[in-house]
């Protein structure tokens, strides 16, 4: 089924009002670790110049016992908190290349699953260890997995994380700098960090794009990436005049909801085979 948005966001606002709430927030929360009670949707990324489908974003999910969602914007800094999110970020990574072998063995052909890492996986030494560990037990292809990290990830500790990259780059795995442009950014780690694949324009740029207007931060963010051999992808694209303006200034690839917003994982398997001009009757669910 869809998201509904506006429901994730009434509750989550109420929730976060006075301490007493917030107390009994993580409470629940530490439930929800403890059992690993979270969802996995899936939202497509398409290519602009042909709209197939080249990759899907994983995003964590938490439903509540009245049906509705708390949004991952307020419990992920929770799970930092906490001090879970190494384990929980473990089990995102695991299930998306168990979902991502399913699609494989179901004939579906491939795409990438870019999953998102918080600075505190990334700064845990056992991370490279635990990804290879995960590739090798789930059969997922590590060209096909792609780690979405964010420029804080790259700030706080710069020799650990060119360490980091240095080692994903030996596993063969893909990255990419979310939200780019909207962190600390030092543009430094950007020619330092060679083996990244892609910048990814946040929203907030994005939705600066209207009739007749420039948006120099896209446009900007477009030519660093050309100019660094990177892709570039838009997100939160929502309407075709943004698709437009973002193919006529060379973005590579678009993700949101006028593609498609977040799907569970067999509404992802029926996309896939209908975005798939090659092979239009492979695996019909
Ligand atoms: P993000 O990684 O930047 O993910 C993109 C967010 O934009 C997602 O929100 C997605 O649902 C939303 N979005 C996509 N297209 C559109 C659009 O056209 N319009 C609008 N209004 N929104 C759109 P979501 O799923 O609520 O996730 C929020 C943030 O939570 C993510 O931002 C990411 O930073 C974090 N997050 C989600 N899953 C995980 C996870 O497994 N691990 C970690 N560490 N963080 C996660
Ligand atoms: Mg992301
Ligand atoms: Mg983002
Ligand atoms: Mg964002």
């Amino acid at each position: 089924t869809h998201e509904n948005n506006t429901r994730i966001t009434a509750f989550s606002d109420t929730m976060m009002e006075d301490a007493d709430s917030h107390e009994r927030l993580r409470a629940i929360l530490k439930l929800a670790v403890d059992q690993m009670a979270f969802e996995i949707v899936y939202q497509p990324q398409n290519s602009i110049h042909d709209n197939s489908l080249v990759g899907v974003e994983a995003l964590l999910r938490w439903k509540q016992d009245d049906g509705t969602y708390i949004s991952p914007a307020i419990f992920v800094p929770l799970l930092e908190k906490m001090g879970v999110i190494y384990e929980v970020g473990l089990w995102v990574l695991r299930e998306s290349c168990l979902q991502g072998k399913q699609w494989l063995d179901e004939g579906i052909p491939p795409f990438n699953i870019a999953v998102n890492v918080s600075a505190m996986q990334l700064l845990n030494e056992n991370f490279p260890r635990d990804i290879l560990e995960t590739l090798s037990k789930t059969h997922f292809p590590p060209q096909l997995l792609e780690l979405e990290l964010t420029e804080s990830c790259m700030i706080e500790d710069p020799s650990a994380a060119e360490d980091l990259m240095c080692d994903l780059a030996a596993i063969g795995v893909k990255v990419a700098i979310d939200d780019f442009g909207t962190g600390y950014s030092s543009l430094a780690y950007l020619e330092r960090f060679s083996t990244m694949d892609k910048l990814k324009i946040d929203k907030a740029f994005v939705d600066m794009i209207c009739t007749g207007k420039e948006s120099a931060i896209t446009n900007a963010i477009i030519s660093m990436a050309k100019s660094l051999n990177l892709k570039a992808i838009a997100e939160g694209v929502e309407n075709e005049e943004q698709l437009l303006y973002l193919k006529q200034h060379g973005c590579d690839q678009i993700q949101g909801y006028l593609i498609s917003k977040p799907l569970s994982a067999v509404e992802m398997a029926r996309f896939a085979c209908l975005n798939n001009k090659e092979h239009p009757k492979v695996a019909v669910i």
